[in-house]
């Protein structure tokens, strides 16, 4: 089948791609993260993704949107429960790349993750399936994740420490009792 994989970046990537070409899937990876801030970071998850498509052979559509003020203007009146919007700003457009793209199925390494909202994302997925008349091929990954993790130390991959927001970021360095405004 020909499917196409969204990546949201390499350690998560290498198991999915993988996994699904063991199952026969013609694959061919996108990269659309609008999410990840500040540019830097999103620099470094974009080169190693570029770095590890190369090194697999697996062709690579990049979608390279650096949409810092579309998304934080997108999330502003939702920041606690934002992740949903995320997920469809990046599902919504890897189903779109699909159809046009004519590709029978797309998918996500997010599936991958054990830190997302497996379900919020499975639904998110379904949605952007029937809205661009494409089908969302479901595979529970997490199984994997660690396998993953293991494979881009052992390959010196980039590894990032946070989600990927500027919020998560946060999340991820503040101190605890720390006053947030
Ligand atoms: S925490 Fe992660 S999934 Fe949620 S909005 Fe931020 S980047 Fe997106």
């Amino acid at each position: 089948m020909k499917t196409l994989l969204h990546v949201c970046c390499a350690p998560c990537a290498n198991q999915c791609i993988d996994a699904l070409r063991g199952q026969g899937h013609e694959l061919t990876a996108l990269w659309y993260n609008p999410n990840i801030h500040p540019f830097t970071e999103y620099r470094a998850r974009r080169n190693t993704v570029q770095e590890y498509c190369r090194m697999v052979a697996l062709p690579l559509l990049l979608d390279d949107e650096y949409a810092l003020r579309p998304f934080i203007r997108a999330v502003a009146d939702q920041i606690e429960t934002r992740c949903g919007t995320c997920y469809q700003m990046r599902l919504d457009r890897a189903a779109a790349e699909a159809a046009a793209g004519g590709f029978e199925a797309f998918t996500s390494s997010l599936f991958i993750s054990p830190y997302q909202n497996h379900e919020l994302l499975r639904q998110v997925a379904e949605a952007a399936a029937e809205r661009h008349h494409v089908r969302f091929l479901y595979q529970d990954f997490r199984p994997l994740f660690r396998a993953g993790q293991d494979r881009a130390r052992e390959l010196g991959l980039y590894m990032q420490k946070y989600c990927g927001c500027v919020f998560s970021e946060e999340e991820r360095y503040r101190k605890p009792g720390q006053i947030i405004r």
